[in-house]
């Protein structure tokens, strides 16, 4: 149960780490319960030195665990090996009975990564396309965006060339950009891939804001004062995780996460 205990205070010190600590410690906390065995993290294997015997066979044995198993003592050893960095049956470390829980967190995190590897920090490089800011009061919201969308375009071209997910992406563009009463559309993330690892990611912040003014009481028109960032980068992922963010970013656009991605992605360089 002390094991049990220390590796959840482990745990829970991850979850104040960044997302994606805080992932691997959820998954973390779903095997934790799972395990009955805290000596051998249900393996039902441990190993043992075996100092008083001096042969080719190696310093090592794995024995069976005797905190889980009910075998008698004589009975437990399975094999002798040369070294002490082995793997139990379901692919977890295994341990001799009275390692420090602190190896155990850091064997059942090991297990964790291998088996979800996207859950690691995402390792990327980043070219900068183009930014773009806009502030200022304008009274023709649609050729303001068609501006802004042709010098998008013409970066997009010019940097990544790939015309049919470019279109596809300016359609989003659009959509997004006349929307300013929903608090959702508020800043949004758009990611293409154009080549295999290559990403085009676009991160748009739209604080736009719009009035009904009415002009000597005869007649209504609309004023807006557009507020948007725009930044268009090309992305090279450079392991699993990176790929499989992009993707999930291509695929569901991640609103619970936002704002932990949009940090994640301007802050490298
Ligand atoms: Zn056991």
């Amino acid at each position: 149960m002390e094991i049990k205990d220390e590796i959840i205070s482990y745990i829970e010190i991850y979850k104040k780490y960044d997302m994606f600590q805080q992932n691997v410690a959820l998954k973390m906390d779903e095997l934790v319960i799972s395990i009955g065995c805290f000596y051998c993290l249900d393996q039902k294997q441990c190993w043992d030195d075996r100092a008083d015997k001096v042969d080719k066979k190696g310093d090592y044995c794995i024995k069976i665990c005797q905190h889980c198993q009910t075998i008698p003592i004589e009975n437990l050893w399975i094999e002798d090996c040369i070294s002490s960095d082995l793997v139990g049956p379901s692919g977890i470390k295994l341990f001799r009975s009275e390692t420090p829980p602190g190896e155990k967190f850091k064997a059942l995190e090991h297990y964790i990564i291998k088996q979800n590897p996207e859950l690691i920090q995402p390792c990327f490089t980043k070219r900068v396309a183009v930014g773009i800011n806009k502030k200022e009061k304008i009274y023709n919201l649609d050729l303001e965006i068609k501006k802004i969308i042709k010098t998008c375009t013409q970066s997009i071209l010019l940097y990544m060339g790939n015309v049919q997910s470019t279109i596809e992406v300016l359609k989003q563009f659009h959509l997004n950009m006349v929307c300013f009463d929903d608090e959702s559309n508020k800043h949004t993330l758009l990611c293409e891939e154009i080549m295999p690892n290559h990403f085009m990611y676009i991160v748009i912040k739209n604080n736009s804001t719009q009035k009904t003014k009415n002009r000597f009481g005869f007649y209504n028109y609309q004023r807006f004062f557009l507020d948007i960032q725009i930044d268009i980068f090309e992305i090279k992922t450079l392991n699993y995780s990176a790929q499989h963010l992009c993707n999930r970013i291509r695929n569901e656009p991640p609103e619970k996460n936002i704002n932990e991605i949009m940090k994640l992605f301007e802050s490298t360089t």
